[in-house]
């Protein structure tokens, strides 16, 4: 089983994807984790993406694509794929497809976790507390939140026309948005 978390920054998509990983014994691919890991290690890419990641930008398609590409063929982690902020625009939209076409995959539920920017806000700002990510101050936030309304916004369309596209409301407690997603899981 395939599933994708879709969403604006803050919506906790991080949160229910951790979940879904005990659930169905998945792999949390969450391409924001693995970009801050190349910076941690000061490899190559890392050293490309810092200033767009901490100015709240997107980090290119090209770069991104890459890192899907070599888990989608992974074989432990296979059918077990729990996508947490990819794909975020169009171009990685179209390429997510290609290569589960390519991998004979398909994804069997796209989860929209949606909440308003308010919330958002609100909730960014306590996790800076807590995680103390740099991306996290309130004008980056911003930032990924416009970034997020012209670029991951139109990959709605892409997918909410899909049978297996769910809209949850992000606004919801983490254990209620956990249990509606659990409903649709279950069936
Ligand atoms: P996240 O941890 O998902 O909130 O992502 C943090 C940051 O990583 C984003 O604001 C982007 O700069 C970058 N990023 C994560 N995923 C992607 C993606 N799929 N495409 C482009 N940039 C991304």
């Amino acid at each position: 089983m395939n599933i994708i978390l879709f969403g604006p920054p803050g919506a906790g998509k991080g949160t229910q994807a951790k979940h879904l990983v005990k659930k169905i014994n998945g792999f949390q691919i969450s391409t924001g984790e693995m970009l801050r890991d190349e910076i941690k290690k000061d490899t190559e890419i890392g050293k490309i993406i810092i200033n767009d990641m901490n100015d709240g930008k997107f980090v290119s398609d090209e770069i991104v694509n890459s890192l899907i590409k070599k888990i989608l063929f992974d074989p432990q982690k296979k059918d077990k794929l729990i996508f947490d902020g990819y794909p975020r625009s169009i171009n990685q939209a179209k390429n997510l497809s290609l290569l589960l076409n390519e991998s004979n995959q398909k994804i069997d539920f796209i989860f929209f976790l949606n909440v308003n920017k308010k919330t958002i806000i609100e909730r960014i700002e306590k996790r800076k507390i807590i995680e103390n990510r740099s991306d996290d101050e309130l004008n980056t936030i911003l930032k990924r939140y416009d970034t997020y309304m012209e670029t991951t916004k139109p990959v709605l369309d892409f997918y909410s026309e899909k049978a297996n596209f769910h809209e949850i409301d992000g606004a919801f407690e983490i254990d209620e948005i956990t249990t509606k997603i659990d409903t649709f899981i279950n069936v």
